[in-house]
């Protein structure tokens, strides 16, 4: 996306005329590019990417720097855990690795993301599974395109050593479809199923939940 953006940005100087680009130089020089790029992130607006650009001007050459080197090497650097999803720099992540972890209790979530927030929460002490999304028919996701087949496996392969398995996904008409499904796939297994319950919004998003809510949830999960 933003390769694409930036080879867009590249070619519009050229569609224009040799003087039309001298009159539209302030538009299109590197500090508004790189404001166009920052406003694409998530959370991040065109007053915000200024201040960002312009605080990164302001300060030494060795952040932009280190920035760049970063960011041209994030996903060389980073890879997804084998077990569980979330990201790691490793092959397996250090929650995977951790023997003082409860590995007999797995928490599912929807994205990498929602296993940062959990981990911050301090609440769980069990091991993650990323789902990579939720089943919504009418966005074409469907079960074959989740890590849902890699959930059943590596619950088959621990041969009744996982006693739990708690589902964190949103409270969503997505989120519900999802712990259906995994509730009927697991059905077989001897493994409690429980969902994340009170203080939960209807229709609320976990990445916006205060610490405080999500621990709540996390003691007042029920069986499905
Ligand atoms: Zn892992």
């Amino acid at each position: 996306m933003i390769t694409d953006a930036k080879a867009s940005d590249a070619k519009a100087p050229d569609a224009k005329g040799q003087g039309q680009l001298q009159g539209q130089d302030h538009r299109s020089n590197a500090l508004d590019r790189l404001t166009t790029l920052f406003s694409k992130l998530p959370g991040i607006g065109k007053k915000s990417a200024g201040r960002i650009v312009y605080h990164i001007l302001d300060s030494s050459p060795v952040l932009a720097a280190s920035l760049a080197k970063e960011l041209a090497g994030l996903h060389q650097a980073i890879r997804r855990c084998s077990i569980c999803g979330c990201f790691t720099e490793a092959d397996t992540c250090s929650v995977c690795t951790d023997t003082n972890r409860d590995h007999s209790i797995i928490c599912v979530v929807e994205s990498a993301q929602d296993v940062r927030i959990i981990e911050d929460s301090r609440e769980f002490p069990g091991v993650y599974h990323v789902l990579g999304g939720l089943i919504a028919p009418l966005e074409g996701v469907s079960a074959g395109d989740l890590s849902i087949d890699k959930l059943i496996s590596r619950i088959g392969a621990h041969n009744g050593q996982v006693k739990e398995l708690i589902l964190a996904l949103n409270p969503t008409v997505e989120g519900d479809t999802t712990a259906l499904y995994l509730q009927k796939q697991l059905k077989d297994f001897p493994v409690e199923i429980t969902r994340l319950a009170s203080g939960m919004p209807v229709g609320g998003n976990i990445e916006y939940i205060d610490k405080l809510t999500l621990s709540r949830s996390f003691r007042g999960r029920v069986k499905v």
